[in-house]
């Protein structure tokens, strides 16, 4: 069967009283971009608590599912069959039509779900039921009742028109982005930061991130994976601005001046605080991070209290639970796994202790800074003031 429409399900958005609206819209057009992005010409309306895709024009059908799959806020992917009101003699040809093309082996069990929003239309949604299944069974004798646990379920919306589905795709859940502020992703060239940005994103979040770079220590590759990774990552989150922030002064102010071990955990702080300030500059409520308990000395709970320690926002660490399969199975799942894995080098591989603290104390830490006292806050001024932006979608 070719289908002109999807009938979208979203779930979570229903509960959210007298915000729905806004969910809605913010929904609808998030599918609006998500569809520009691939070809033919896609209508999104919202009628009465449902929203449709209509496509106007050829279109790739397994690519419109992608592009839906991609959108947060739905749940379920519905093609469906629309046809104008019509008596029940002609819609009885349209139901059989539906299930002639639909399925081509009809020896499952099925069942009829009949919804009448249209209260004008001449049958009860009770009759419907009971006449399409005697109908269908008449066409396709192999056909046979189920009405507790059917293996197709022939669903009919009887509205100004009339909608026939019934498989349901899955979507990819969560709230739409834009219904929940915004929030700063420190993204680096791994694993665990784009998994982090979307998983955060998948609530609703807007996304702005910010790459500390390191030229000459760090190569263009290394930046332009970066940029890469935003950018597959925008795919679920929408436009992401990525902040580009040279921090290779800093780090050598550090690394020339602090105890060896604890370059890492003071470079992580001075990344923190320049992620803060940009949070504040561009309206983000929280900073985000790929971080999680023990992975590597500077995530120990001991450094991650230390590193939280210069953060005035909260600091969502969606990852903060899982082991490194898990997050490489969401990385696959994205995506983002090929381009995380690229062998480029990042700031903190070349600046490594040999023996870095795993259980630091954040007065020795605050004490070590002091003694980047003279220098550090024309540091961090030249820092922002090498900001490079650059906006994916
Ligand atoms: P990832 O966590 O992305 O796989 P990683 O394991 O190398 O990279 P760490 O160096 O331990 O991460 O850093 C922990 C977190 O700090 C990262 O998840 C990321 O949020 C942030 N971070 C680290 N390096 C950078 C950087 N160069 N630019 C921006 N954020 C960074
Ligand atoms: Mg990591």
């Amino acid at each position: 069967m070719e289908f002109k429409s999807f009938l979208i399900k979203y779930a979570e958005i229903g509960t959210k009283g007298k915000n729905r609206y806004v969910f809605e819209d913010i929904l609808c057009k998030n599918i609006r971009s998500a569809m520009k992005r691939i070809d033919g010409r896609f209508l999104v309306r919202k009628e009465y608590g449902r929203i449709f895709v209509d496509c106007t024009e050829e279109y790739d059908f397994d690519e419109a599912v992608n592009a839906l799959q991609h959108v947060f806020g739905i749940v379920g992917i519905c093609p469906v069959l629309v046809v104008p009101n019509m008596p029940w003699d002609a819609l009885a040809n349209e139901i059989i039509r539906f299930m002639d093309e639909s399925y081509e082996r009809k020896d499952v069990t099925f069942k009829v779900n009949c919804r009448r929003i249209n209260k004008e239309y001449p049958m009860h949604s009770m009759d419907v039921n009971i006449e399409a299944g005697a109908v269908l069974l008449d066409a396709f004798p192999e056909l046979k009742v189920d009405v507790h646990k059917p293996e197709v379920m022939i669903n009919i919306e009887l509205r100004d028109q009339i909608y026939i589905y019934s498989v349901r795709l899955p979507g990819p859940g969560g709230l739409p982005v834009g219904t929940n502020g915004k929030g700063m992703l420190l993204l680096s060239g791994g694993i665990d930061s784009p998994v982090a940005g979307y998983l955060v994103s998948k609530r609703g979040v807007n996304l702005e991130a910010v790459y500390f770079d390191a030229p000459p220590h760090t190569s263009p590759q290394a930046k332009q994976k970066v940029v890469d990774l935003a950018r597959l990552v925008s795919k679920y989150a929408g436009a992401v601005t990525l902040h580009i922030i040279h921090f290779t002064d800093i780090q050598e102010a550090i690394y020339h001046k602090c105890p060896e071990d604890e370059i890492t955990i003071i470079m992580r702080r001075y990344m923190m605080r320049i992620a803060q300030i940009l949070a504040e500059k561009n309206d983000c409520q929280a900073l985000i991070t790929g971080e999680s308990i023990g992975q590597v000395a500077s995530q120990t709970i001991f450094s991650l209290q230390v590193t939280n320690a210069v953060c005035t926002d909260p600091v969502f660490r969606p990852c903060i639970g899982m082991d490194k399969q898990e997050i490489v199975d969401i990385a696959e799942k994205i995506h983002t796994y090929e381009t995380s894995i690229l062998p480029y080098e990042d700031c903190c591989t070349t600046f490594v202790a040999r023996h870095p603290v795993t259980k630091p104390k954040l007065k020795d830490i605050e004490a070590s800074e002091a003694l980047l006292a003279e220098d550090i806050d024309d540091l961090m001024k030249q820092a922002l003031a090498t900001e490079e932006i650059i906006t994916v979608w």
